[in-house]
């Protein structure tokens, strides 16, 4: 399993090296924003991906700059100094948390677990693979996503009523509920149960070699869910529920009313997931004038400008239609997710970037009242989303064959349809 790149450990593209920086939760403080727009302008090519887990990547890092881009970070506390807890993945939640009407407000969570995992001592205690994500029970129902670990917020006869978290497992509900208040020792004491277990090979052997990192849905698999629980909670009576398909994944509306009165926040998408340096500044320039001076950063590869006033809504639409950010909710209800694409990486069979551009343009004739998921995939690995969409275009690596699948994720999918390059956007536009 290839290891994803940090800040400390740069993947080579075709456009030169690419950083990811972590951004716990995806809120970043728009001094911080500004930073990282000037380390994109100075030290890289000026491209700032947005990722899936609402990290941030810069593109084409020229190599003699990457110490002095490391100490910049370092300086402005947005970068661990751990190389260790920077290889993990980041911790994601709700982009409305804390805003909108909710259970539990996570962010403070978020911060906390990240905080526990930058202090840990023992850098082996868990996968670097391992994903963790918070839904506090607001309306993105983000927690459906399949996460090793996804702590959902629940109030039920089961928790005698009061909130709490109710932990699944590689996308199965389980009967452990967690209290928030001391959420972040039980978290770290279950990895600790699991420790033991990193570096698990496939013959269910506890392997020697660290680098076959753990994933849940493997110890799942390989161990079932009885003894998974047991190793996780010893000594409580906890069973393996359903797989967690009760609720819909919803990205954030353009506009969400926010619980504080006269407040909204507002969702703006990239069209291709990609900013340039100087969006990112402008964005940084709008929350410090209009908002909290926080923007976040979405898993749908989008920003969202949280406590915006009502008065100044018209006046942000028109600056960011400026910045060629898609606006309006028929815009944004063609979400079209994709990877690097065969300009950014060396895998990529087709060039991503370019075709969700021009299958926006081919699309925009028509009025898209509710959403339609599209994820472009240069290869088989899927990096710009591992959720479901409607409609799959995957390359497989060392072909030229391209197809289009329905309904389905990269790991899951079912037999597709073959299409040329050519035919790639008119087969797309028939099929929706
Ligand atoms: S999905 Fe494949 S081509 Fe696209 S960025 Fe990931 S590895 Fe590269």
């Amino acid at each position: 399993m290839a290891e994803c790149p940090g800040i400390y450990k740069l993947s080579e593209m075709k456009d030169g090296l690419l950083a990811r920086i972590r951004v716990p939760g995806g809120i970043l403080s728009s001094k911080q924003a500004r930073v990282l727009s000037k380390a994109a302008e100075t030290f890289g090519n000026g491209t700032i991906d947005l990722t899936n887990r609402a990290n941030i990547q810069l593109r084409g890092i020229k190599p003699d700059a990457t110490n002095e881009l490391v100490q910049k970070l370092l300086n402005e506390k947005l970068i661990s100094q751990s190389v260790e807890h920077d290889r993990l993945r980041n911790i994601t939640m709700d982009p409305l948390a804390g805003l909108c009407d909710e259970l539990i407000d996570c962010t403070e969570m978020v911060k906390s677990l990240d905080e526990a995992f930058s202090k840990l001592d023992h850098p082996e205690l868990y996968s670097p693979k391992m994903a963790f994500v918070f839904d506090g029970g607001g309306e993105t129902n983000i927690g459906t996503t399949p996460h090793d670990f996804a702590f959902l917020a629940v109030k039920n006869e089961a928790t005698n009523h009061e909130a709490k978290f109710q932990v699944s497992l590689a996308g199965h509900l389980t009967t452990l509920y967690l209290n928030p208040s001391n959420i972040i020792d039980e978290i770290i004491k279950i990895l600790d149960h699991l420790k033991p277990y990193n570096g698990f090979s496939n013959n269910c052997d506890i392997a020697e070699d660290k680098s076959k990192n753990i994933r849940v849905k493997n110890l799942l698999s390989q161990l079932g869910g009885k003894q998974l629980l047991e190793i996780i909670a010893p000594n409580k009576a906890i069973e393996l529920l359903e797989q967690n398909k009760n609720k819909q994944l919803l990205h954030p509306k353009n506009l969400t009313k926010q619980k504080e009165q006269n407040k909204t926040a507002i969702n703006l998408v990239s069209p291709t997931g990609r900013l340039k340096y100087f969006q990112l500044e402008g964005l940084a320039e709008l929350v410090d004038r209009y908002g909290s001076d926080e923007l976040r950063l979405t898993t749908w590869q989008g920003i969202l400008l949280p406590s915006i006033e009502e008065d100044h809504i018209a006046d942000i639409w028109e600056k960011a239609e400026a910045m060629a950010l898609l606006t309006q909710q028929s815009e944004q209800n063609l979400q079209i997710i994709s990877c690097s694409g065969s300009e950014g990486c060396i895998y990529g069979g087709f060039e991503t970037k370019l075709t969700a551009l021009n299958l926006r343009d081919e699309l925009s004739e028509f009025a898209i009242p509710n959403p339609v998921s599209i994820h472009l995939s240069a290869c088989e690995k899927g990096c710009a989303t591992r959720n479901p969409t409607q409609y799959l275009i995957m390359q497989k690596r060392n072909s030229d064959n391209i197809s289009l699948y329905t309904n389905t994720s990269p790991s899951t999918k079912k037999p597709g349809k073959a299409v040329t390059k050519d035919q790639l956007i008119s087969e797309i536009k028939k099929m929706i």
